[in-house]
């Protein structure tokens, strides 16, 4: 070695701060909309950020922040009428990257209950359900919660639930289990699908949790990702609808799938958020932990993990703002939300792995922030249909031969 590679490498005394925003996408959104995004990582970064770390590794929720996030004014963003926040569809994705970068777990909740629930409502609801239900859930005074997974049906919910409807006059009669069900152990108003006996069809209830006879949720334990969402194992044993809570427009299972586009499309959003989260974090880390006398984020070992990582975010990132065009264009497929929510969700998975190494030993350490990014991100890459499923949706539009007969 000669004495000049010996000598210490200058660095420059302030480094910039991590900005995930490479390619300038938050200017794309109208100024509005942009207020209300940064309205929301405001309470992310000084209601979430401090406390979500304690409330994850107990496998509890922070009931504490609803009244502030009641406050924020954003449920049924992305809805029009009905008391819901309104705005576009792209910024109900700004809304959940920014709560995904903070917490995924967080950003779970919100999107099963605005999403999924309300989502629900407002896409098979009819008109008199929707003035009935959306006001309360919007002002988040009514939590819900969407139930078609179940014990023995995942990904072929499609093709057979279990859970069965039958119809006698105006009440219906449901029996069945699901499983996984986000917010169901504790919210107030839970969407269940089931089979009508009658038609085979898949049909959509509305039940009100705590007063309705036969409906019984168990808290799913020992979760290892998204461990503030309380997930739940439902029961139902003769629990009697009246046919004024069926969801008018929800008469097979393609109205169901009119929702799970929407949700699919916010997957997308929210796990590039948790990517955004985890890089982060990671170029913080690097910026500051000190090896051989040097940053560690000054070896180019580590510059090329930290340069994979903010291209995949960005290229999440250009993949959604397009989706929310297409959104807003009428044009959106389900084959373009499987393929933004397959992909961003696996480079998720990837960028987060990729943080924790950046960190070494400290990235299995909960304290550390990226542990929380790496595990709720495997369950982001399995929920609302995996990555396999996704891409099956995508082959039967690239090929026009459905891998199913
Ligand atoms: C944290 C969390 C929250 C959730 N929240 C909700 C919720 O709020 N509401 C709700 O209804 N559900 C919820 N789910 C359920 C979720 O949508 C399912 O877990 C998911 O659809 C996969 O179903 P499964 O777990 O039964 O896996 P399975 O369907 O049993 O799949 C197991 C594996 O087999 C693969 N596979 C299955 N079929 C095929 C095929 N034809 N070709 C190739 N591979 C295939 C899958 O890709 C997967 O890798 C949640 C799940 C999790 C983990």
């Amino acid at each position: 070695m000669t004495a000049e590679a010996a000598k210490p490498v200058k660095q420059p005394k302030s480094l910039p701060a991590p900005n995930s925003d490479f390619y300038e996408v938050y200017e794309t959104l109208a100024p509005e909309e942009l207020a209300t995004v940064k309205r929301v990582r405001a309470f992310m970064e000084a209601k979430v950020a401090p406390v979500i770390t304690k409330y994850w590794v107990d496998d509890a929720f922070p009931f504490d922040l609803l009244p502030a996030v009641r406050e924020l004014g954003i449920g049924g963003a992305g809805m029009q009428g009905y008391g819901c926040a309104g705005g576009s569809s792209k910024l109900l994705g700004f809304i959940l990257m920014e709560m995904g970068r903070v917490d995924p777990s967080f950003c779970t909740f919100f999107g099963v209950h605005d999403g999924l629930a309300m989502g629900s409502i407002y896409i098979d609801g009819s008109e008199e359900q929707k003035q009935k239900w959306l006001p309360p859930m919007a002002r988040l005074e009514k939590i819900g919660c969407f139930g078609l997974t179940e014990p023995l049906v995942g990904s072929g919910a499609s093709r057979g639930l279990t859970t069965t409807a039958k119809r006698e006059g105006d009440t219906w009669t449901l029996n069945g289990e699901k499983r996984w069900i986000g917010n169901a152990p504790w919210c107030d108003v839970s969407v269940i699908w089931a089979r009508d006996l009658a038609d085979d069809q898949v049909k959509g209830f509305i039940i009100e949790n705590k007063t309705t006879p036969g409906f019984s949720v168990e808290k799913i334990q020992n979760k290892i990702a998204l461990k503030v969402v309380q997930n739940g194992h439902i029961t139902l044993k003769d629990v009697r609808v009246p046919e004024a809570n069926r969801l008018q427009g929800g008469n097979s299972f393609r109205d169901t799938a009119r929702v799970l586009k929407m949700t699919r499309y916010a997957v997308a959003w929210m796990a590039t958020g948790c990517a955004m989260g985890a890089y982060e974090a990671a170029l913080k880390y690097s910026q500051e932990r000190l090896q051989f006398g040097r940053p560690i984020g000054s070896f180019q070992l580590v510059q090329d993990l930290l340069a994979r990582m903010i291209a995949n975010i960005t290229a999440s990132q250009c993949l959604i703002v397009r989706q929310a065009q297409l959104h807003a264009e009428g044009k959106l497929t389900d084959a373009h939300a499987a393929l933004a929510k397959a992909f961003a969700t696996a480079k998720c998975r990837e960028t987060v792995a990729w943080a924790r190494e950046v960190l070494g030993g400290n990235g299995i350490v909960a304290d550390y922030k990226v542990a929380r990014f790496f595990t709720d991100a495997e369950a982001l890459y399995s929920y609302e249909g995996t990555f396999q499923m996704q891409n099956l949706i995508i082959g039967k539009a690239v090929t026009g031969l459905s891998a199913f007969v």
